[in-house]
């Protein structure tokens, strides 16, 4: 028998697209433990350094000996706990926003709530650089028009907005982009939705606790309030936990809680997860030197690469992508940081456009200055060792 997959896997090979998958042997935090090496990572999520913080895995000890670790069943059978109801009182309260709903994952999140919302009767404009997520949400959701419009580019989505004649308008976008670490313009978005009666889903999975007052994100951030957006971001990056919520108006999210098959049909969170979660939130609020950090460790990031030709995408979030082209020479960049010991995630495609492959580089309020010296000498001597 001839097995097609083994010929793809060596096609897939072939690109540079193959991923190791590379098992780790201690928490998150600036140094990783993988097999018997150490590493200085900048490849993670936990921007504010929560993922591993002792107050949050106090937290979780607690829930589990009260509560045990599993769900057992979906949030609508028997599942929902009262842990997880508050975290959805407190979510809701910290965003000003008139209810939340807890998913077990952003990916489960969008892929229930987008089909849940959007239907033949409703258009769908989606920032061409949205999350695999989204993408699949919208797959599934089988829109009346769908218009991907070029990336933060309002023009092309007036143009867009201008020529639809359904009666339900829903615009995608992340609020800090995950592989580029820019933001959308929302003032200019819900300006949109205001006049073409439209509402915006938007992805804050990299802006919340990262952007805003009290971390509360991109809107925050950008000053901006409106009643047409939902919120959406997952716990499991600047949180440090697991899990994502939709925000936003009551009957959307009851809408939400009634029909996203996400929902109904899947184990809920580990009432453990909400535990660790809620004391997770209250010092991604408080903790205001968690972002003050990340905002000066960037800002040596960026200014100590200025002058080396190595020019990072300018960003006030967590994420500096160093954008290098091809595939193989992002590979070759990320192989020779790592035989430095130092870890730096290579981007390609289908994570990001052809052509656009990358390292990204992700910051924690963890890391010191000491240490992004260090990746930034890292860069210069790779930089020199690729012209010799
Ligand atoms: C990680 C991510 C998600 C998915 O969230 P998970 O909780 O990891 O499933 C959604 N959107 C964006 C932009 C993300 O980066």
């Amino acid at each position: 028998m001839m097995n097609p997959y083994a010929s793809r896997l060596a096609d897939w090979r072939a690109h540079g697209l193959a991923r190791d998958l590379r098992p780790l042997g201690g928490p998150q935090g600036p140094l990783l433990a993988v097999a018997q090496e150490h590493f200085l990572a900048f490849c993670s999520s936990d921007y504010l350094g929560l993922a591993n913080e002792p107050r949050v895995r106090e937290a979780a000890h607690e829930a589990l000996e009260r509560y045990g670790f599993g769900a057992g069943a979906s949030a609508l059978v028997c599942g929902y706990y009262a842990l997880v109801a508050e975290l959805e009182a407190t979510l809701a309260e910290w965003l000003g926003q008139p209810r939340a709903l807890v998913f077990s994952s952003g990916y489960a999140a969008h892929v229930g709530t987008i089909p849940a919302l959007v239907d033949q009767e409703t258009a769908v404009f989606s920032d061409a650089l949205n999350h695999a997520s989204m993408i699949d949400g919208v797959r599934l959701a089988r829109p009346g028009q769908l218009s991907v419009f070029p990336h933060n580019d309002l023009v092309a989505l007036e143009a867009a907005l201008q020529g639809c004649s359904l009666p339900y308008r829903w615009i995608l976008t992340e609020g800090v982009f995950s592989m580029d670490g820019d933001q959308a313009p929302l003032a200019g978005m819900v300006a949109l939705a205001e006049q073409y009666d439209a509402w915006i889903l938007l992805d804050d999975a990299h802006g919340l606790g990262v952007l805003g007052e009290q971390g509360r994100g991109s809107m925050s951030h950008q000053g901006v309030t409106s009643s047409r957006v939902l919120h959406m971001a997952t716990l499991g990056k600047a949180m440090g936990t697991a899990g994502a919520f939709v925000a936003g108006d009551a009957d959307i999210i009851e809408w939400i809680a009634q029909r996203a098959r996400t929902h109904m049909f899947s184990t809920a969170l580990p009432p453990m997860v909400a535990g660790a979660t809620h004391v997770a939130l209250k010092l991604l609020r408080h903790e205001e030197w968690r972002r003050k950090n990340l905002q000066q460790l960037g800002q040596q990031l960026q200014q100590g690469l200025m002058s080396t030709g190595l020019a990072l995408q300018p960003s006030q979030s967590a994420i500096h992508p160093l954008i290098l082209g091809d595939n193989p020479r992002a590979m070759a960049a990320a192989a020779w940081l790592r035989a430095q010991g130092l870890w730096v995630a290579a981007i390609r495609p289908p994570s990001v456009p052809m052509g656009t492959s990358r390292l990204r580089i992700s910051l924690s309020a963890r890391h010191t200055p000491e240490q992004v010296e260090q990746l930034i000498e890292g860069l210069k001597q790779w930089q020199e060792s690729e012209h010799v």
